[in-house]
Formats: structure tokens, C-alpha cells, sequence
């Protein structure tokens, strides 16, 4: 067996137990440098690379090796510097391989200064979302990664950089924080956050006051362009195309383009084939509902930030409470601290359960059916749940029902057909559509997500 053919079995080993965008990330671009003696020699495109294929992936390289070469006791790696990564040089190598805490000084350089508040603003950031105020867990640490990386080498490590996970994950968090990073310490480049709603409404704009050109310009000069929520744009053929040319002339030019979804590009449903190829040429990361620990350290975090003190049994009360995001978990801890306050006293966990127990709901969700939950919307609604399941058409009707099938979905985990049988032998699609469009509008629509809290706490309640 060659080193090559020994690399390509390894790979193809590896390809299977763990998730391709981990895959594509660290091993594209690796080969095998040197195998004598039971020492093999791994080249890597980089010394972020390095760090991660040593410390993260080593037992599954090693085991792999040693399925195919029984003799292999000792694995490295070393930075070889080819294609695409030959432009970094070690002073931006070793910046990428500095772990999560940012160890640059404040006010070393007057570039390293804060930014001033126009930049911001120009930029359309919060100097609130940093690197420094993320906290790292296993469902974000690739995601993470990828996006520290490409605040220290804009443009040059993986472009375009595509962050997905559901709703109050930290997707807006990071992509700011890439932006608020590269402010900090590229002061001279021009960076744009946008969510995709605002990048519509701004080309709309334009083109009615027939300043197109003027749009066009502004987001092609950027050296940093970020769209957030871009699965918005599903359906918005026109937005789309232009969006597409300011990808490809920022493209072109190595400027860095980042984008962030609540799905992989693959599942956007309407989005022209050449963005969605666009996309993939890129890089994929994730992020996934944080675990128990990492709910721990994000409100401990918070904690220290906002200057409370809640004790262990406490925080982890609240963390094993508040489980499905971040958004939640924060919301959670500041009506603590508020009740708190207010009351004038230092909390038990008895205090804390009184003052969550419309959050919480894990407890009593046991006995809770299809039929509370029908009775809780057909109530709010106002309409009859004979109705409500029924097949008619009222606009009226419409949407309570979309609202309830959305809610079977989401918290009794109904099936799709079981959601259509229930509702007058629908097809299971016309379920997967309600759900995914109320998904898609609660994360928008505050009026939705008050309506979708009421609903739950009467739900739970019954
Ligand atoms: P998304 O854009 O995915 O819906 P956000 O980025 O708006 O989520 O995150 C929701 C809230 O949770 C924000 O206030 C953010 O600062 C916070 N948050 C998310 N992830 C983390 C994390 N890993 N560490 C600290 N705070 C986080
Ligand atoms: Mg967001």
C-alpha cells in the first residue's frame, strides 16, 4: 500500500464516524508526509488544522492507521502550506490557533482600540456580541471555530462561510462577532451586517428611488459581508438574483462573504440552484441545542456580567429547566434576577421555580394531549374546535389551525400524517407546510411568539 492509497483508506474510514462538515473542514487537504519506523507524518493545510487533527480527531486517525498498518505507534502533524492556505503567513497562523480566549491586550495599538461608535453603526453591529462573551460547548465549537478562523484571515480560509441551527442558538451572536473581531483588528476594512429582511427592504428601496447603482456599490465594496437568516430570501426570485451578483463580485475579489440560515443550504426551499451550489462550495458549519454543562457556563457567564450571584444548585435549577435555547435560558435568568430584585431577597430554588413556572413546563407536559392542546387554541381563537378540524377554508381559520398543527409538532412531537388524519384526513404535507411556515414567522413575528407563549402556558396549565 502506498502512503497515498493508506491516506485515501483512512479517510474513507474516518468519512464515516464523524459529520461531514467536521470532515471537509479538517481533513480536505491533508496527505501523509512521511511513514517509516511506526511514525507517520500527517500534512496539513494549516496550524488550525494542526490543532484540531491533534487533539480532537488524534484517536480516530491513530485507530484508523492502525487498521491498516498494524505497526503505527506514533502519529504528527506538520504545516504544509499549499493552494488556497500559501497566503497565510505564521504571524495569522498562530493568531488562528489561539484558543477561545482572546489574549490581545486591549489598547497595545490605537487599531486595537474599540471601535467608534459610527463604525458600528455603519457596519450595523452590537459591540455586544464578541468572541470573548461566547461560550463554547460541543453543539457550537466547530461553528465557533470556523468563524474565529475567518475573523483572523478574512477572505481566506473558507469562503463563503455558512453558519445553520435553529432559532436563539447564537447564530447572530457569532456572525457579529466575526464582524466586531475584524473591526478590532482590520480598522481600515469595510464590513456589513444585514439580516436578509433589511438587505430586501434596502434593494426595494433603491429600486423605487431608482438608486439601484448606489445599492449595487455599496455592498460590492465590502470587505466583510454578512447576511443573516438568509433562508428569508426563499421565494424572493428577485432579491435572490441580486444578491447572487454581489456574491460573485465579492467572491471574485476574495472578499469574505458570511451567511447563516436556520437550515443547510439543501433544505431552503426556493432558493436558486446557483446560490445553493454557491453555498455549498463553501464552508458548512452547525450549531446544535446546547448541552446541560454548556447551559451551566452560559448562565454563570451572564451571571458574572450582570454582577448577581445565584449559588451551583441554583444555576443548575434553571439550566435543567430552560432546555430548548439560549434565547430562553437568558430570558429565564433575567426574570430571576428582576423578581430578585424587586423582592429584595437572595433566592432558593423554590423561589426560582415559582418565579420560572411559566418556562417550566417539563414536569407537566406528561398527560397533556392532542385535545388540551385543540382546546387551547380553538378557546384563544375564539372558533370552535369542530372547526378548527375541520376542512373549511376562512382565512378566519386558517391560521388557528396552522398555529395548532405547528404546536402538535412542536410539543407533543405528532407525526405529519397523524397531524393530517387529526385534522379531517389532511395530506401530511399540508402539516410539514404549517409547521415549517409558523417555524419560519415566530422567529420574526413578535406578535406570534406572545401568542405562541400564551397558547403554551394554557396548554400546560390545563
Ligand atoms: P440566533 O441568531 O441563532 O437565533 P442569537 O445569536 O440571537 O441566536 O442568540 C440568542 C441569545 O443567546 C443572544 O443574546 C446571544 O448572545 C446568546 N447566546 C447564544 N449562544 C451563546 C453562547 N454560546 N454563549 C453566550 N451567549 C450565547
Ligand atoms: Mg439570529
Amino acid at each position: 500500500m502506498t502512503n497515498e492509497e493508506l491516506w485515501r483508506a483512512v479517510l474513507g474510514e474516518i468519512e464515516l464516524s464523524i459529520s461531514k462538515a467536521n470532515f471537509i473542514t479538517w481533513f480536505k487537504n491533508t496527505t501523509i508526509t512521511s511513514n517509516s519506523g511506526g511514525r507517520i507524518i500527517i500534512g496539513v493545510p494549516n496550524g488550525f488544522a494542526k490543532e484540531w487533527l491533534e487533539n480532537k480527531y488524534n484517536s480516530y486517525i491513530y485507530k484508523a492507521l492502525r487498521s491498516f498498518q498494524g505497526d503505527v505507534k506514533e502519529v504528527a502533524c506538520v504545516i504544509q502550506n499549499i493552494g488556497n492556505f500559501q497566503e497565510i503567513k505564521n504571524r495569522e497562523v498562530d493568531a488562528v490557533r489561539a484558543p477561545q480566549v482572546n489574549f490581545k491586550k486591549a489598547g497595545v495599538s490605537p487599531a486595537k482600540e474599540l471601535p467608534l461608535e459610527s463604525v458600528l453603526e455603519e457596519a450595523n453591529l452590537n459591540p455586544r456580541y464578541v468572541f470573548e462573551k461566547f461560550i463554547v460547548g460541543e453543539n457550537n465549537e466547530l461553528a465557533r471555530a470556523a468563524c474565529y478562523a475567518v475573523s483572523q484571515n478574512p477572505g481566506k480560509i473558507y469562503n463563503p462561510l455558512f453558519i445553520y441551527g435553529g432559532v436563539g442558538l447564537g447564530k447572530t451572536h457569532l456572525l457579529q462577532a466575526i464582524g466586531n473581531e475584524i473591526i478590532k483588528n482590520f480598522p481600515e476594512k469595510k464590513i456589513r451586517y444585514a439580516t436578509s429582511e433589511k438587505f430586501t427592504t434596502e434593494l426595494i428601496d433603491s429600486i423605487k428611488s431608482q438608486k439601484i447603482a448606489f445599492f449595487k456599490e455599496k455592498y460590492q465594496k465590502m470587505d466583510l459581508l454578512i447576511i443573516d437568516d438568509i433562508q428569508f430570501l426563499s421565494g424572493k426570485e428577485k432579491t435572490q438574483q441580486e444578491f447572487f451578483h454581489i456574491f460573485n463580485a465579492l467572491y471574485q475579489l476574495n472578499k469574505q462573504i458570511v451567511i447563516s440560515s436556520d437550515r443547510p443550504p439543501k433544505a431552503i426551499p426556493t432558493l436558486e440552484e446557483r446560490l445553493r451550489s454557491r453555498f455549498e462550495g463553501g464552508m458548512i458549519a452547525d450549531i446544535g441545542k446546547p448541552d446541560l454543562e454548556t447551559r451551566m457556563a452560559i448562565l454563570r457567564s451572564k451571571l458574572a456580567e450582570k454582577g448577581f450571584f445565584l449559588d451551583e444548585d441554583s444555576i443548575k435549577f434553571i439550566a435543567e429547566n430552560i432546555k430548548s435555547n439560549i434565547r430562553e435560558l437568558e430570558g429565564a435568568l433575567s426574570r430571576v434576577i428582576a423578581s430578585c430584585e424587586m423582592d429584595n431577597i437572595s433566592p432558593d430554588i423554590k423561589y426560582i421555580e415559582r418565579v420560572l413556572s411559566e418556562l417550566i413546563s417539563s414536569g407537566k407536559r406528561k398527560g397533556i394531549n392532542y385535545k388540551h392542546l385543540i382546546k387551547a387554541v380553538s378557546e384563544y381563537y375564539e372558533i370552535s374546535d369542530v372547526v378548527l378540524m375541520s376542512k373549511g377554508r376562512r382565512r378566519e381559520v386558517v391560521r388557528p389551525r396552522q398555529i395548532a398543527m405547528y404546536l402538535l409538532r412542536s410539543e407533543l412531537q405528532a407525526s405529519y400524517p397523524g397531524i393530517g388524519e387529526l385534522f379531517g384526513g389532511r395530506d401530511h404535507t399540508t402539516a410539514l407546510h404549517a409547521y415549517e411556515k409558523i417555524s419560519r414567522e415566530v422567529s420574526e413575528n413578535e406578535k406570534l411568539q406572545e401568542d405562541i407563549t400564551i397558547l403554551k402556558e394554557r396548554i400546560y396549565n390545563i
